[in-house]
């Protein structure tokens, strides 16, 4: 008979998450270390990457470390995965979570800030995507099949006022995330690959979203605008651990037969 709590933990399993020094890629190291995986934190913020790590391997048994790692470099994604696998002697689990949010309306947006958007949040999801499937395939360096989550957003699903950048390249890791994991699985990688796709929660960057919509005048002031986004979701604001927990789920063997799925977490925002 099936073990259903079983099929929630990764003990012994080794992660790796981007972007992990704060907000929700921070909650998702602590979710998949309760779960009872190492987890390898990276991010370009190495002071509160090192201290966000220290706070968890102290936590969790030493089980968490940090890597300094811009999502952008390709070289980057070699040592991170090469040093997670030294480190913790395997690699099961990637969640491509670094990524930031260009907020303007598209007459005002800079080609500059239009490709910084794609360069973090496209680019470095494909390089990720890349370099652990090559890891973890058969024959690769870990070699032992594995899960990909990729953080989409409700803003890969529908247009939203102000982000056209930022729609744009969360478009882009959805159809990402479905293509490669077609070939993986016609490939017999034995590495599934999904997408997560959440509403505003309030980190730095979901505080910033509330602020720009004020900014940007589609809402009078903060307060308003802060109203505004929050009538959005039919159950409210989410918390980090909404995100966290759906996350969870798709590297855990719980989800086995999902690949290629988009995995929305929005509090009812795209229902409504
Ligand atoms: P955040 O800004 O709080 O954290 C993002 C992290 O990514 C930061 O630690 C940052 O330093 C890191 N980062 C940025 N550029 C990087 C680079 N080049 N290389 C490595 N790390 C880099 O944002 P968050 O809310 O925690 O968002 C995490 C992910 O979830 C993002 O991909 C975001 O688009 C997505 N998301 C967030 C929300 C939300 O409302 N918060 C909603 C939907 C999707």
């Amino acid at each position: 008979m099936t073990n259903y709590l079983e099929q929630t933990r990764l003990d012994g399993k080794v992660a790796l998450v981007s972007g992990a020094a704060r907000g929700l890629g921070a909650e998702i190291a602590e979710a998949l270390l309760q779960a009872g995986a190492s987890v390898m934190l990276s991010d370009v913020l190495s002071d509160l990457g090192a201290e966000t790590a220290a706070r968890l391997a102290a936590a969790h048994d030493g089980r968490a470390a940090f890597f300094k790692h811009d999502v952008t470099q390709e070289n980057d994604w070699a040592a991170v995965v090469e040093a997670t696998i030294k480190q913790f002697g395997r690699l099961d689990v990637l969640v491509n979570n670094a990524g930031i949010e260009t907020a303007a309306l598209v007459t005002d947006c800079e080609l500059a800030d239009f490709q910084r958007t794609m360069s973090i949040n496209v680019d470095g999801v494909f390089l990720g995507i890349k370099h652990a499937l090559r890891a973890m395939r058969p024959g690769g360096s870990a070699g032992q099949g594995g899960s990909i989550i990729n953080l989409s957003s409700v803003a890969g699903l529908v247009g939203m006022p102000t982000l056209t950048a930022y729609c744009t390249s969360k478009g882009a890791v959805r159809l990402m995330s479905k293509a490669a994991a077609v070939e993986a699985a016609k490939l017999g990688y034995g590495v599934r690959i999904n997408s997560v796709h959440p509403a505003i929660i309030k980190t730095d960057m979901g505080a910033n979203v509330v602020k720009n919509v004020a900014r940007l005048g589609l809402a009078p002031d903060e307060a308003s605008a802060d109203a505004y986004v929050e009538s959005l979701h039919p159950l409210g604001y989410g918390q980090p651990r909404d995100v966290a927990s759906a996350v969870l789920f798709l590297a855990s063997p719980a989800s086995a037969w999902m690949t290629g799925s988009e995995l929305v977490v929005d509090g009812g925002a795209s229902a409504a």
